[in-house]
């Protein structure tokens, strides 16, 4: 049973936005030239109770995620497969939405940005190919431009159609829309703004 729509599946454990505050003092320390430092609070923001989190929601039978419907959910290959907004396209949404996730609030990461930060840092921000071996923050924030109406549903890639957010609230709701799983439409909430910036700044 659905009852009220709620803003997202699980909010997301203070150890997730404490990540955000670790990370962003790793680039203060990365920029002032202190890479001793930066590596540790890399290492620190790679808490286990966030990976609790991401998994309890996009892991099979999450307990936070039940549908009204049935869908055929593709395999998560084949949805990041499918076609995604091109950079200006992506860079509007987080002119838009900042660098928050629309549904949870959580501070988020563009993949361009990890990979430069684990170039600099590759044995800090572990990143290998199954979920387990990926930095817990790094996934959890990895900024995701998620359609409303899944494009395997007739959703296109209009801005009207699609939201900036973290990993968990992208890959949790498959291929459902907001309505099935009982999630508010999140144009009805301002995007959160903060100083927050993605960690943009690294360089
Ligand atoms: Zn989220």
């Amino acid at each position: 049973m659905i009852n009220m729509p709620r803003t997202c599946f699980l909010e997301p454990p203070r150890e997730a936005h404490d990540a955000a505050q670790l990370l962003s003092m790793a680039v203060d320390a990365h920029l002032a030239g202190d890479s001793a430092a930066a590596d540790h609070f890399i290492r620190k923001a790679d808490n286990p109770i966030i990976r609790e989190w991401t998994e309890s929601i996009w892991g099979r039978n999450s307990p936070h995620i039940q549908a009204t419907v049935q869908t055929i959910s593709q395999p998560v290959a084949e949805r990041i497969a499918i076609r995604m907004p091109n950079a200006a396209e992506k860079g509007a949404l987080h002119l838009r939405d900042g660098h928050h996730c629309r549904f949870c609030g959580l501070p988020v990461i563009r993949a361009e940005v990890r990979k430069t930060i684990a170039k600099a840092y590759p044995n800090a921000l572990t990143w290998g190919r199954t979920n387990l071996s990926q930095h817990a923050a790094f996934q959890a924030m990895w900024a995701q431009y998620d359609h409303l109406v899944p494009h395997s549903r007739g959703g296109d890639n209009s801005a009207d159609n699609m939201v900036v957010t973290c990993a968990p609230c992208n890959f949790g709701r498959m291929d459902y829309l907001l309505d099935e799983v009982g999630l508010a439409h999140p144009f009805a909430r301002e995007p959160i703004r903060s100083t927050w910036d993605g960690l943009e700044r690294f360089r």
